[in-house]
Parts: structure tokens; sequence; C-alpha cells
């Protein structure tokens, strides 16, 4: 993709700092460091997001989470927790469309990083989580 600013990485055309590489995917800092270390994980292939991914795609960039994580892990013994975060949709935060795992290393609650869930426990009861459920598994059946 021409215009993908994460391709022009990958293909060395504008500089990123990396942190590993293999024939599959690359690992650089993200430009704006939520947290020093803040890393984006990124297949070579352009694929714009998680529902673009088959299994063989998955295996070849999921399975490399475990691996940033514990360099990172290893290479600040001041990091107590590590966020990883895909984001998918514009709704859901994404701003670039070439998909992208960031893993953002944690030193503190006060780190200018933050997740909010919402508590809606009360409106939700079995039968309404079942029915929620059930929506989910019939288009997993064939998987
Ligand atoms: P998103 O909002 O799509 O989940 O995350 C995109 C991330 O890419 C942002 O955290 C942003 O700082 C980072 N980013 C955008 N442009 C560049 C760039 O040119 N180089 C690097 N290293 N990171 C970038
Ligand atoms: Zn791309």
């Amino acid at each position: 993709m021409n215009d993908c600013i994460f391709c022009k990485i990958i293909n060395g055309e504008i500089p990123s700092i990396k942190v590993y590489e293999d024939d599959d995917v690359l690992a650089f800092l993200d430009i704006s460091q939520a947290t020093p270390g803040h890393t984006l994980l990124v297949p070579k292939k352009h694929v714009p997001d998680i529902f673009a991914y088959d299994a063989d795609l998955a295996n070849k960039v999921l399975t490399k989470i475990p691996l940033i994580a514990r360099a990172l892990q290893a290479a600040f013994p001041t990091m107590t927790g590590l966020n990883i975060c895909n984001n998918n949709g514009a709704v859901a935060y994404q701003s670039v469309f070439h998909s992208h795992i960031h893993f953002i290393p944690r030193y503190s609650d006060q780190d200018d990083f933050s997740i909010h869930f919402g508590d809606h426990t009360e409106q939700y009861n079995t039968e309404k989580l079942e029915a929620i459920a059930a929506q989910i598994s019939a288009q997993l059946e064939d998987d």
C-alpha cells in the first residue's frame, strides 16, 4: 500500500527505531512514547486490522507477542506491568490502518495511559448475557 505509513517504515522509505525484525514482522518504537519503551508490532504484510488476519498470519504475528513482552520486561527492571492493545476501527481509537499491536510498559498508576471499561454489571442479568453469548457463538460454529 503506497500511502500507508507503516508499509513505508517496513520498506525503509521512512525511518523508524527498530527493536525486532524477522521475515514476517517488524517491531519498532512508537513515535509518541506513551511510556518509555512503547513498542508497536506490525505484520510486514499490509492488513488493515485484526479482521483481515487468517490463521497463517495470526500464527506469524500473534505468536511474537510474548517474545516482545518478555524483552520489555527484561529491558526495563522498573516496569511493573504491561498493557497490550490492538485498536480496530476509528471508533476504537485506530488512527493508522495497518494492523499493529501496542506494547505499553507500565511503571506506575500515574503513567499517561488508562483504560476505562465502566461498570455496567447491573444492566445485565444471566438471560441477557446468554442471549449475547448465543449471538456470538452462532458465528463460531463453523470455525
Ligand atoms: P493507533 O491509534 O492506530 O492504535 O496507533 C497508531 C500509533 O502509531 C500511534 O501511537 C502513533 O504515535 C504511532 N505512529 C504514527 N505515525 C508514526 C510514525 O511515523 N512512526 C512511528 N514510529 N510511530 C507512528
Ligand atoms: Zn501498510
